[in-house]
């Protein structure tokens, strides 16, 4: 053990070990990006088991991601040599879940309630907001429930909210709404993502011994992103992280510290407008007078190039704690920032994709070490039209989701009918389709009488049906529907899985405390009330192009469903990757995400786009929050970049398509924030440049001049009018022959220009055959196969290709 313990101890710098091995009384690290904030809570979350402190089961660890909980997790059972069960790590909403689940009964839900993704919850607003005759033109029901949102995370209850707090939105109902909404949720046993923490919190307060056991149970306590915990989930950790008064002490014993480490980075606070709230950092100590503060100040993750250009940038903060950040001893120079001027985005993203290709053939780079990073999610689809025609491997990470596709979404409806009958929405989202003569009218109808009568919706279709109240193609219809949701819910509670099932699912299903359906028999359950249904069968019919991949998906649903060993299981698993992060881990694939997502992840290649005035900064952070909301735009510039090892790549386009024309776009301002020495820019916009259609591919003026990108002075562009958006197979220019526009060439024999791009291979008299890596001015840094990578004056070699 002793052995083992120096192993994992000795890959730490002193301050990463002393804060792992502080693992008494509260601890706040504060430490920039790529410091290794995470690597030191995992660390310690295996120090804490390896020396016997603590079980699995009585340390409470918080992640800002599903991903980063599975990758802690993973690391966990690496450092300890073996799997790890009974963990309690995960993100807030996961944790509060599992938690709700034991005590659901005490705030008035059952113990298998639904846990509402966005759709559901919009579709239940504005319901409410019909009966209440809202105008729900000038007041969408989007805005209210991302005001009810932030309410939540601010741990306000309806009768929490004040006549002025509600802005007089939804004419000064607002809080009326919230109240019903929160009423139509119990009613139909559910709670949305926000309820997750709201109702622990309440629960705690109400009942104190349920809070006091989870106060004994967990004796250490640890969160990962800390600058982005929110009112309601600072609060709960809070309340869980006070010490037992007279409690598991002994009589006389002083309470003891709570056993609280915090890590977080105040320029990585991204998420103010979901109610993030940074002085919780400030607050921390105290909250926890005898906190222990570690700094860590090595960054590990990226090259001293892209350290420099992040650092360049958050410098330009002023609300900033104030921290020291530098490449760690191993760190490399590396290559610097490359600040890419393009047409438009779709030649931005063909650009990307380009790169991407290259990177990929010559380093060769997985497409997993590559990400895209954008501001907003709409800001994906040139990128995902561009990958996808040209058969490149990529993934959309909290865009459109495969959970999210419209056949995907109702095969769920079908199965959270069957298993939860008292799950309204689920059913109405079904109850036509495909169509069963169900219209607008005898919808409302039957919503009537289910509330009349104190009924779900489907049991009021039953009553309904026997009672001869509805006939024609509608009631054999329905009374099919109903029919083959009954077989289903027989079918799992006692399906012909058996013995067989236990024992395949045995493992994953112990320590749930649900009664759990076995196995596969769900899966056949589900599958056979989408056959019965006829939902299957409606897209068999359909002839459209689309049909054959909706059938697929729903397919791949089925096999998603086998891997989970019930069905709660599988409907909270759905849940809680609509969330916002989950990466699918099948591993290379070129993720394309926004910057939100990206925080906490690295990659070796990071691809910026849209670095442009309005996009990012975007413009209604600006509008809405001013100087706030522009550092809070910085910080994430700063994730951004930060989130690179090896390669960062900023792009902006000249300009961009509008909802209905192209607009001329400014540079982001972020990039004259970049220090000039850490970036190489690959073309220069100028005042008075050339129209965006006289532009190269990379935005060079044609025959323009632009600045050498170390030395200053202004050189001319050479051939720069060849590369045609469109086809772009030569986009990176390196400027290395040219030659100061003021001073004549001087011809030399091996001076005649080539133009050079990433991934290129390239002829050198010594080194033989070689691949581009990366370019800078006249060198270039080529990749040998027996000389390893080179950098190289650019005239020294020949292009291959
Ligand atoms: P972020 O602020 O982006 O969340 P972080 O502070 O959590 O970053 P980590 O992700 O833990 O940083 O670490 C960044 C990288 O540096 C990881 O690849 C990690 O394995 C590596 N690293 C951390 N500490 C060391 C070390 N002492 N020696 C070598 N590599 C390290
Ligand atoms: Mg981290």
């Amino acid at each position: 053990a002793t052995a083992a313990a120096g192993d994992y101890l000795s890959g730490l710098n002193a301050a990463q070990r002393r804060a792992v091995e502080t693992t008494e009384g509260p601890l706040l690290i504060l430490a920039g990006a790529g410091t290794g904030k995470t690597r030191v809570l995992t660390t310690r979350f295996a120090h804490i088991l390896l020396e016997g402190r603590a079980w699995p089961g009585q340390v409470l660890a918080v992640t800002f991601t599903n991903k980063a909980a599975r990758e802690m997790r993973e690391r966990i059972s690496a450092l300890l040599g073996r799997p790890v069960e009974g963990m309690w790590l995960g993100t807030f909403h996961a944790l509060c879940a599992r938690m709700l689940r034991t005590h659901a009964p005490l705030v008035g839900l059952g113990r298998d309630f639904t846990v509402l993704d966005s759709d559901d919850q919009t579709r239940l607003l504005k319901q409410i907001m019909a009966g209440q005759a809202v105008d729900q033109k000038r007041w969408p029901a989007r805005q209210l429930l991302s005001r009810i949102q932030l309410w939540k995370d601010s741990g306000l209850l309806p009768s929490d909210i004040g006549p002025t707090e509600d802005d007089g939105m939804a004419g000064g109902q607002a809080r009326a709404l919230y109240t019903r909404y929160q009423q139509r949720l119990r009613e139909l046993n559910a709670c949305d993502f926000g309820d997750l923490m709201l109702h622990m919190v309440s629960l705690f307060r109400a009942h104190p011994e349920v809070l006091a056991q989870y106060r004994r149970k967990f004796r250490y306590i640890m969160v990962d992103e800390y600058q982005d915990t929110n009112r309601i989930q600072y609060e709960w950790l809070k309340m869980l992280a006070q010490p037992e008064a007279g409690g598991s002490q002994g009589a006389g014993e002083a309470p003891r510290a709570p056993n609280i480490a915090c890590v977080g980075d105040d320029d990585q606070s991204i998420y103010s407008w979901r109610g993030a709230d940074i002085s919780n950092i400030l607050s921390f100590e105290k909250d926890f007078p005898s906190a222990a503060i570690v700094r860590l100040e090595s960054n590990y993750r990226s090259t001293a190039h892209i350290l420099g250009a992040a650092s360049g940038v958050i410098s330009f903060n002023e609300g900033r704690l104030g921290k020291t950040l530098h490449p760690s001893d191993a760190a490399e120079e590396g290559e610097r920032v490359m600040v890419v001027d393009a047409a438009d985005s779709a030649a931005e993203a063909r650009l990307v994709a380009q790169m991407a290709k290259r990177l990929h053939q010559s380093v060769p780079q997985d497409w997993g070490d590559m990400a895209v990073l954008v501001r907003a999610g709409f800001q994906t689809r040139p990128f995902e039209e561009v990958l996808m025609r040209e058969g490149l491997p990529y993934q959309v990470v909290g865009g459109v989701r495969f959970y999210e596709r419209a056949e995907v979404r109702d095969a769920i409806a079908y199965i959270r009918a069957m298993a939860q009958p008292h799950d309204d929405l689920a059913f109405e989202r079904i109850i036509n389709v495909p169509r069963r003569g169900v219209g607008a009218a005898s919808l409302q109808r039957l919503r009537d009488e289910a509330s009349a009568r104190g009924l779900s919706l489907q049991q009021a279709v039953a009553a309904t049906l026997k009672e001869g109240k509805m006939k024609g193609k509608a009631a054999t219809q329905l009374a099919m529907l109903l029919e083959v949701l009954e077989k289903g819910r027989a079918m799992l509670g006692a399906g012909p899985g058996g013995a067989q099932d236990l024992q395949a699912h045995q493992g994953a299903s112990a320590g749930g405390g649900l009664r759990e359906s076995l196995g596969p028999s769900h899966v056949q359950a589900a599958n056979q009330v989408l056959e019965g249904s006829g939902y299957l069968q409606m897209w068999r019919d359909d002839k459209s192009v689309e049909a054959p991949g909706r059938l697929e998906n729903l397919a791949e649903l089925l096999h998603a469903m086998g891997d989970y060993p019930s069905l709660p299981a599988f409907l909270e698993h759905v849940a809680l990757v609509m969330d916002s992060d989950t990466v699918r881990d099948d591993g290379g694939r070129l993720s394309l995400m926004t910057l939100h997502a990206a925080k906490g992840l690295e990659f070796d290649t990071v691809f910026l786009p849209g670095w442009e005035e309005g996009v990012f900064p975007s413009q209604r952070s600006v509008d809405e929050r001013g100087q706030e909301g522009l550092e809070e735009e910085r910080r994430l510039a700063y994730v951004g970049l930060t989130r690179a090892r090896k390669r960062a790549v900023v792009l902006n386009a000249a300009r961009r398509r509008l909802y209905n024309g192209w607009q001329d776009a400014i540079p982001s301002r972020f990039l004259d924030e970049l220090p000039e020495h850490h970036i190489y820019r690959q073309s220069q916009r100028r005042p008075g440049q050339p129209a965006p259609h006289q532009r190269s591919a990379w935005g060079a003026p044609s025959g323009g001049t632009f600045k050498h990108p170390y030395r200053g002075g202004t050189f001319r562009a050479q051939d720069a009018g060849s590369g045609r958006p469109g086809t772009a197979t030569t986009p990176v220019r390196a400027p290395a022959e040219s030659v100061p526009s003021s001073t004549p060439a001087r011809p030399r024999p091996t001076m005649r220009p080539h133009s050079f791009t990433l991934g290129q291979m390239v002829q050198h008299n010594r080194f033989g055959e070689g691949t581009i890596l990366a370019v800078e001015g006249d060198r270039l840094t080529i990749h040998f196969q027996d000389h390893g990578d080179r950098r190289i004056m650019a005239r020294f070699v020949t292009p291959l290709s």
